[in-house]
C-alpha cells in the first residue's frame, strides 16, 4: 500500500478553511442578490403607480332621455352570424339561445301593447355599433340585449343585469326581480357596466345574461323551449312593471 502523504489532520485543515470562504461568498452573492431584486421590483413599483396616476378616468356616459312612458322596446338578440358568442366549454350555443327568447320576447311585448324593433331577426352578424344605431334611431325606447353567460368552472350559474347609469337601474332591477323568480337559480344582482351596447345607446338600456351555458342546471334548463318562453314572459313583465312606474 503506499504510504499517505497527508494525514487526516493536515487534510480536513484547509478544507474547512476553503468551505468558510465559499459559505461567506455564498452568502455575500445572496445578500447581493436579495438587494438588487428589492431596488428592480422597488422601481417596478414606482414606475407602475406612475403610469396608473397618467391614465385618464374612463370618460362618463351620455344618455338622453326621459323618464317618460315608452311605448316602443328595442330587443337585441345577442351575437349571432360568424359571433357564437360565449367559450369552447358551452354546452349551448348562445347566438341560437338568445335569438330563440328574443323572438318569444318579441311576441310577448306585441301582445302587452308595445312596438318592437328587433336588431337581428335570424342567424346573422350585427356589428355592436350598428345595435346601438338602431336603439338610437327610436328615441325614447327602452333597449333590451339578451345573452346567457359562461364561465371557464362548470359551478356559476344565475341571471344578472348590466346597465351603464344611475338612472337605468330601476329597469334593470325590475327585469331582474322576475327573471330571478323564473329561474329558480341564483340571482347574481344588478352590475354597472361600460358594454358598447349600453355606453352608445342614449335610450334607456339594459343588457340580461339569463343564465349560465356553462353550468348543467342552466343549460339543460335552456334547452327546454318552455323554459325559454318562461324568460321572455319574465323579460316582458318586467319591462311592463317599469313602464307603469313611470309618469
Ligand atoms: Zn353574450
Amino acid at each position: 500500500m503506499a504510504p499517505r502523504i497527508f494525514s487526516p489532520r493536515f487534510c480536513d485543515f484547509p478544507n474547512a478553511c476553503y468551505r468558510r470562504r465559499d459559505l461567506i461568498l455564498k452568502r455575500g452573492f445572496f445578500i447581493l442578490l436579495a438587494l438588487l431584486v428589492s431596488v428592480l421590483s422597488a422601481e417596478a413599483k414606482s414606475r407602475r403607480s406612475a403610469k396608473k396616476s397618467r391614465t385618464p378616468s374612463p370618460p362618463a356616459i351620455q344618455k338622453n332621455y326621459s323618464n317618460t312612458p315608452f311605448s316602443t322596446v328595442v330587443v337585441d338578440a345577442g351575437h349571432g352570424g360568424r359571433d357564437d358568442g360565449g367559450i369552447p366549454q358551452n354546452l349551448l350555443s348562445e347566438k341560437q339561445a338568445t335569438l330563440d327568447v328574443a323572438l318569444r320576447l318579441d311576441k310577448e311585448l306585441k301582445k302587452a301593447g308595445f312596438k318592437t324593433v328587433l336588431t337581428r331577426r335570424k342567424d346573422v352578424f350585427i356589428p355592436l355599433d350598428s345595435r346601438a344605431a338602431i336603439a338610437n334611431s327610436h328615441p325614447g325606447a327602452v333597449f333590451v340585449s339578451i345573452h346567457f353567460d359562461s364561465s371557464p368552472k362548470r359551478t356559476p350559474r344565475g341571471v344578472d343585469v348590466h346597465y351603464a347609469t344611475p338612472g337605468e337601474a330601476p329597469l334593470a332591477a325590475t327585469i331582474l326581480r322576475h327573471l330571478a323568480k323564473t329561474t329558480d337559480g341564483t340571482n347574481r344582482g344588478i352590475k354597472r357596466a361600460r358594454f358598447c351596447v349600453l355606453r352608445k345607446t342614449r335610450s334607456r338600456a339594459v343588457l340580461a345574461e339569463c343564465g349560465f351555458l356553462t353550468n348543467r342546471t342552466d343549460a339543460d334548463m335552456v334547452r327546454k323551449a318552455s323554459y325559454r318562453q318562461k324568460l321572455a314572459k319574465a323579460l316582458c313583465t318586467g319591462i311592463v312593471e317599469y313602464r307603469n312606474t313611470l309618469r
